[in-house]
C-alpha cells in the first residue's frame, strides 16, 4: 500500500487543473503555464519525457477522438477547424459537462468525411503513438457510412492500420463501438462485421457513448450474440451519476465483460463484483476530469485499485480531445501516487494479460 500526502494531492489537482497546454492558445490567448512555478513545470515535463522513453500498451483510445490536430488542421476548412478549437478549448477547461462534452465528436465528424480522410488519419494517429513508443494498441470506432456503406468504412480503417503499423514495432487491432442508443439494424451488422473481420484486425467490441442517453435493448441481443462467438467486449460503465445501480448490474451481469471502461460512479455492488471477477479497469485520469466526471483527479477510485495491486490500465480515452498523450497519462499518475516510472511500468506488465489480440 502506497501513502499519499495531502501536499502531494494539493499539488497535483492544481497541476493537472493548469498544466494541460490548450492547443487552441492562439484563439482563447490563454496560457494555462502561467500561473505554475517553472519547478514544478519542469518536473512534469522531466516526468514525462522519462515516461517516453517505457514501452507502453494502449487499451482505450477513439479514433474518433484521437485524429493528430496537425493533421485536422492540413484536411479541414478554417472555419470548422476553428469551431472544433473553441470546443476543445472549452473542454480543456473543464467549462462542459459530460453530456455536452459529446459535442465535440460531430465537429471532428464533420471533418472527417470520406472514407480515404480516415485511413490516412488512422496512418498519422500510428506516427503519433511510435512517437510516444507505444507498442500495442486497441484503436476503437463506431462503424459509419461515409459513401461506401459500414464495410467500406471498416475496410478504410483497417487499410489505415496495416500502412501505419508496416515495417514498425507497433501493434495495433480494431475494436468495433456501439453505443446503447444504437438501432437493432447497425448492432447486429457491426456483430456481422466483427466476426468476418476477425482474421484480419477485428478484435473485439466495446459499448461507448453518453451512457446515460438509450437503454440498450437492441445492442444486448447484439452483444450478447458477440459473447456466444467468443468475441471479447468492454463496456464503458459508471461514466455519469445518473446510471442506476439496477442498469449496471444488469449489463455487468448480461455481458460479463473482460474489461470495463471508466468505472468512476460505479455502485457497490459493481465494484465488489469486479473485485472478484479481477475486471480490468480502463483507466483515463484526464478525460474523467475534463469531461466532468470528477472535478478532483484524486477521486477518481481506479487509483486507489490500481495502488492495490487490481488490474488497471492507464490509457488516454481521447488524446485530442483531452490534449493527452500516454506518457502524459502515466506522468499524471506517478505524480498523484508517487509511483516511480519503473514501479508503473510493473504495475502494467498484467494488462498485456487482458490484450484482446490474445483472445
Ligand atoms: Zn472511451
Amino acid at each position: 500500500m502506497i501513502y499519499l500526502s495531502q501536499r502531494l494531492y494539493l499539488f497535483v489537482l492544481f497541476l493537472f487543473l493548469s498544466l494541460s497546454p490548450c492547443v487552441c492558445e492562439e484563439i482563447s490567448g490563454k496560457d494555462h503555464l502561467n500561473d505554475l512555478s517553472s519547478n514544478n513545470e519542469l518536473q512534469f515535463n522531466q516526468l514525462r519525457e522519462q515516461m517516453k522513453k517505457i514501452q507502453k500498451s494502449e487499451l482505450h483510445l477513439h479514433i474518433g477522438g484521437a485524429w493528430p490536430l496537425e493533421y485536422l488542421r492540413g484536411i479541414s476548412k478554417p472555419q470548422e477547424f476553428t469551431d472544433l478549437c473553441l470546443m476543445l478549448d472549452k473542454i480543456q477547461k473543464s467549462e462542459v459537462d459530460y453530456h455536452n462534452a459529446f459535442q465535440v465528436f460531430s465537429l471532428i465528424s464533420k471533418i472527417m468525411k470520406s472514407d480515404d480522410l480516415i485511413e490516412n488519419g488512422v496512418v498519422a494517429l500510428c506516427a503519433d503513438l511510435l512517437e510516444d513508443n507505444v507498442i500495442y494498441a486497441e484503436f476503437r470506432t463506431g462503424l459509419k457510412d461515409l459513401g461506401s456503406g459500414l464495410e467500406g468504412y471498416l475496410e478504410a480503417v483497417l487499410r489505415g492500420i496495416q500502412r501505419g503499423t508496416e515495417d514498425t514495432p507497433l501493434k495495433v487491432g480494431l475494436i468495433l463501438s456501439m453505443r446503447r442508443d444504437t438501432n437493432a439494424f447497425i448492432a447486429e451488422q457491426t456483430i456481422d462485421l466483427a466476426l468476418k473481420y476477425r482474421d484480419k484486425g477485428v478484435i473485439g467490441i466495446d459499448l461507448s457513448g453518453d451512457s446515460t442517453q438509450g437503454d440498450g435493448k437492441h445492442v444486448f441481443q447484439a452483444l450478447i450474440r458477440a459473447k456466444e462467438n467468443n468475441l471479447p467486449i468492454t463496456l464503458h460503465i459508471g461514466e455519469s451519476k445518473e446510471e442506476t445501480a439496477e442498469q449496471q448490474m444488469l449489463e455487468l451481469l448480461t455481458i460479463q465483460p473482460k474489461r470495463i471502461g471508466h468505472a468512476v460512479h460505479l455502485c457497490e455492488k459493481g465494484r465488489e463484483w469486479i473485485k472478484e471477477k479481477n475486471v480490468l479497469v480502463e483507466l483515463c485520469l484526464t478525460s474523467a476530469v475534463m469531461a466532468g466526471m470528477i472535478s478532483d483527479a484524486k477521486d477518481h477510485p481506479a487509483i486507489q485499485l490500481l495502488l492495490e495491486g487490481h488490474p488497471v490500465a492507464i490509457c488516454t480515452d481521447d488524446p485530442l480531445v483531452f490534449s493527452t498523450s500516454l506518457s502524459q497519462e502515466y506522468a499524471h499518475i506517478a505524480m498523484l501516487t508517487g509511483l516511480l516510472p519503473e514501479e508503473i511500468q510493473e504495475l502494467q506488465k498484467p494488462i498485456q494479460n487482458y490484450a484482446f489480440s490474445n483472445d
